[in-house]
């Protein structure tokens, strides 16, 4: 079933929700007038419906497999990356001195969810690649940036994220492996990393390994390590990929999804490496590169629904059961309140998103730190509540097409395995709802406060024109604000942490509803305001439940012990 961009949703809400006109008015993003936006969307479009999308099924049906310790990549998977290099996709937001568009994060995040919806499997490469260009950006040497970032930019080299360790997964700080200084400004790298995303491929000359290690005298934990530039082939003295680095892919992964993907275990022995950042600095420069990474990754929950949704509607119009008007199984009601979730959802979960690389483009433009807390707040929350909507609204996708669904060859059930990973991989979704109670509250709720003002107000000036949406709205967000300060007010962590996801859970509900309200309000008498009545009536009530669930504290999940858990 073919995929079609959903352009006109990303223009709607460029106008009319996230702000887009006010990041174009900046000096930073003067460039990205409307006729701009319009062209780039339509481009990425065609790139996603014509060359990514037919390489979704042969993705998952034949994985990425190494052989003889060459790595080959699924096919068609090679041609994929070099339209999107071709097309300047990889270096769209990145800094124009090094080769990239410096286009605003709103418009990268709205082409990478494109992306991830035709094929989520080959995205995930220049989603790395990008990660690893902004960390770069921010904390290399200007030799290093000069080197490293056209060619990356370019799509001539790729670039990995090396954090995870048998032993240090959430726990970063547990990592062991070595970096010994060679006495020439180089490292020696040492040990092994496993899970790393496209640790090897055979389409770009030079695979860049961003990697996490400790040097001799560092302390214990996370304060104690250090990044590292550590490419697969050392560069020659004109900058091209010269001798092979002491470095190896061990083996690739067996996956529930995402099989296009290779996923390696790295082995380096005294491998090359180049200093990112400080000595013992490397967790604030890789967060460098996590923060946009995490917003990457909601953005394929995202995608993955929006390809779910497409093919559900698609099985919908088509299957004939039942008496109904039409004849198919759309027109009854249980199948109309599953795709009425599924583009409800789709639409509230990629408001939040585009909102928040809105924030990040905002704060980088004019360097306020209201815009800086803003996109920090919600960076758990459009990770966490992305990818739940991708699983969420994949899973309600094989429910639509009956038991058709469970069968591979509808292409189904595939989002609903490769969106798996998106919970888990970036920090898993626990660890974000921990983020957003514990670590973004630490200004007191200053910036959840801010944001809940806001939607309030909105939803109070909306009561006028449209009571019945704006009423719940204002209800929900006046709940919120009250659990919010409950958080605030638990000096024992747990008993925020025992709440945490069903408090994020909540908190997105009423994001949702706001930015439902804002289109609704935008299109009176259209489909939009359909959407919104039903998102308002429908899923906003979950909020309560949550917000039920949210505040009960620690004693009760910690009740049972370990060994009556097992009794
Ligand atoms: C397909 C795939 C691709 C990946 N790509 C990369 C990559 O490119 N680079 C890279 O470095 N890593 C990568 N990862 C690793 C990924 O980031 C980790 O799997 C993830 O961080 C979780 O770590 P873990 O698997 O060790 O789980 P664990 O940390 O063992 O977690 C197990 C469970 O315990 C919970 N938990 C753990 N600690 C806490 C805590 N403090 N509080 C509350 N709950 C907690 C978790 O939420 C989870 O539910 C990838 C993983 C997969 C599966």
């Amino acid at each position: 079933m073919p995929y079609r961009a959903p352009i006109s949703d990303y223009e709607f809400l460029f106008r009319h929700a996230v702000g887009f006109d006010e990041i174009a008015a900046t000096e930073k993003f003067s460039s990205a007038s409307e006729d701009v936006v319009g062209a780039i969307l339509t481009e990425a479009g065609k790139l996603c419906e014509e060359v990514m999308a037919p390489l979704q099924r042969p993705g998952d049906l034949e994985p990425a497999r190494l052989e003889n310790g060459v790595m080959r990549t699924s096919p068609g998977f090679a041609d994929g990356w070099k339209a999107i290099a071709d097309g300047g996709w990889i270096g769209m937001s990145g800094d124009p001195e090094y080769g990239g568009m410096g286009l605003p994060m709103t418009l990268t995040t709205a082409v990478n969810e494109m992306m991830s919806a035709a094929c989520l499997s080959l995205q995930l490469a220049p989603l790395m690649t990008q990660g690893q260009i902004e960390a770069l950006e921010h904390h290399a040497s200007d030799e290093i940036k000069a080197l490293y970032l056209p060619k990356m930019m370019a799509g001539e080299w790729s670039g990995t994220m090396n954090l995870t360790e048998p032993q240090a997964g959430s726990d970063v700080g547990a990592l062991t492996s070595k970096a010994v200084p060679n006495g020439d400004g180089t490292y020696a790298i040492t040990g092994q990393k496993i899970y790393i995303s496209w640790g090897d491929n055979d389409f770009a000359e030079n695979i860049c390994h961003l990697v996490l290690a400790r040097l001799p005298d560092s302390v214990p934990g996370t304060k104690g390590i250090s990044l590292f530039l550590v490419p697969k082939f050392l560069p020659d003295e004109a900058g091209n990929p010269g001798i092979a680095n002491d470095l190896k892919v061990v083996s690739i992964e067996h996956k529930m999804g995402l099989h296009g993907s290779p996923t390696c275990v790295m082995q380096y022995d005294g491998a090359k490496g180049w200093l990112i950042g400080r000595e013992h600095g490397g967790m604030a420069a890789m967060f460098t590169m996590m923060n946009n990474a995490r917003l990457g990754v909601g953005g394929q929950g995202v995608g993955c629904a929006e390809g779910a949704y497409q093919h559900a509607l698609a099985y919908a119009l088509e299957r004939k059961q039942g008496k109904t008007p039409s004849g198919t199984i759309i027109d009854h009601a249980d199948v109309r309140r599953m795709l009425m979730s599924m583009r409800a959802d789709t639409f509230a979960a990629r408001a939040i998103m585009l909102a928040n690389a809105a924030a990040i483009d905002m704060g980088n433009a004019t360097g306020d730190p209201d815009w800086i807390a803003r996109a920090a707040l919600l960076t758990p929350i459009s990770k966490a509540f992305g990818t739940e909507t991708g699983m969420r609204v994949s899973e309600t996708g094989v429910q639509v097409h009956g038991g058709m669904g469970f069968i591979e060859e509808t292409g189904a059930a595939q989002y609903y395995r490769d969106v798996r990973v998106t919970a888990i991989y970036e920090g898993t979704n626990g660890i974000q709802a921990m983020d957003l109670v514990a670590r973004k509250m630490m200004d007191g709720g200053d910036a959840a406060s801010r944001l809940l003002d806001e939607i309030e107000d909105h939803a109070e000036q909306a009561r006028a024109t449209m009571p019945e949406l704006a009423g719940p709205v204002w209800e929900a967000t006046e709940s919120l604000r009250e659990t919010t300060e409950w958080m605030v007010a638990q000096s024992d962590l747990n008993a925020r942490f025992a709440g945490a996801v069903p408090y994020l859970r909540a908190f997105a509900r009423v994001l949702g509803a706001h930015y439902h309200l804002k289109a609704a309000l935008a299109q009176p008498d259209g489909p939009r305001f359909k959407l919104a009545r039903f998102y308002i009536n429908a899923l906003l009530p979950e909020f309560s439940g949550f917000l039920g669930q949210a505040q009960p504290g620690a004693n009760d999940v910690f009740a049972l012990s370990a060994e009556e858990f097992v009794a």
